[in-house]
């Protein structure tokens, strides 16, 4: 079974609030025409339009990120709609003053289970007593997981409507996640895009804490950072060291009409063929870690 844990739900909210920080007025669908996409509507159609397109690509389940703070609803409204086919994953800003309340109302009332955090954009690190705060609302509830974006950070709809974004990359360490992880260590974390251009400290801290979960999503376009490394040697590098029971597949899909990116998928599948794995530790990687660490909810 083919699980996606990267996807984003590019909600009503998600683009009122770009429009917001953008400050000159224009309505959703002014927004989206011009980039181009499709508007999503209410948060119950893109939903649909989601399995739709799950459907037709033969995914079983995603997760789906709530991606600006403050859009926690519009993922809970997918998830209540398919608690079988949807994970809920929401960006959290650990800095607002009621991020704890947040948190557990997004945990406990709308059924989310992965909180998102983005140290280089809201510029708290990790060691910061605001993050260990809201990390507590997830390690005091079963099955659920923290996401730590760590490396390097480029939100492509942001450079696209020339919104500013002064992140401080040095506040995304996986070594930061390290500490966390082995603070909380029945609290699975994930660090996506294999660290993100912090690939060596990304596994250094995967072997130091059995709880760090590296997911595969994107292009992974980080590898022209080092000097020759290509992606089938990123996944054989990462296998042996976090084994095959730790990567997460994922595409970081987002907006429609581009939809479920297949030509992701089909990249890291060949890369991962190139690693040597037997087809059971393959299906790990390509869904049933997923599996493992968020069970499908009943529908
Ligand atoms: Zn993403």
């Amino acid at each position: 079974m083919l699980n996606d844990s990267h996807c984003h739900f590019f909600s009503n909210q998600f683009f009122t609030t770009l429009s917001r920080q953008r400050g000159r007025g224009e309505t959703v669908e002014q927004l989206c025409r011009e980039l181009q996409w499709d508007e999503p509507g209410p948060p119950d159609a893109l939903a649909e339009r989601w399995i739709a397109e799950m459907d037709a690509q033969g995914v079983g389940r995603a997760a789906l990120i709530a991606s600006v703070p403050g859009d926690e609803a519009s993922v809970g409204t997918a998830v209540a709609r398919h608690p079988d086919r949807f994970v809920g994953f929401f960006m959290l800003d650990p800095s607002a003053d009621d991020a704890v309340e947040r948190a557990h109302n997004a945990m406990e009332t709308m059924g989310l289970q992965v909180l998102c955090l983005f140290p280089a954009m809201n510029q708290v690190p990790l060691h910061d007593s605001r993050v260990q705060q809201v990390v507590e609302v997830a390690a005091a509830r079963a099955g659920t997981a923290v996401f730590m974006h760590c490396g390097v950070l480029s939100v492509g709809v942001r450079r696209k409507l020339g919104l500013p974004s002064r992140f401080d990359l040095r506040l995304g360490d996986p070594l930061g996640v390290a500490r966390l992880a082995m603070a909380y260590p029945n609290l699975p974390f994930i660090v996506p895009h294999f660290g993100a251009g912090l690939f060596r400290e990304a596994l250094m801290a995967a072997d130091t804490a059995p709880n760090i979960h590296l997911d595969t999503s994107s292009s992974n376009s980080w590898i022209k950072y080092t000097p020759g490394l290509t992606l089938d040697a990123v996944f054989k590098t990462a296998v042996s060291v976090a084994g095959p029971r730790r990567l997460l597949f994922g595409t970081d899909s987002s907006f429609y009409p581009r939809g479920w990116q297949r030509g992701v998928y089909e990249s890291q599948k060949a890369a991962l063929g190139t690693v040597g794995l037997s087809a059971a530790d393959e299906a790990l990687i390509v869904g049933g870690n997923f599996d493992r660490l968020f069970p499908p909810r009943a529908a």
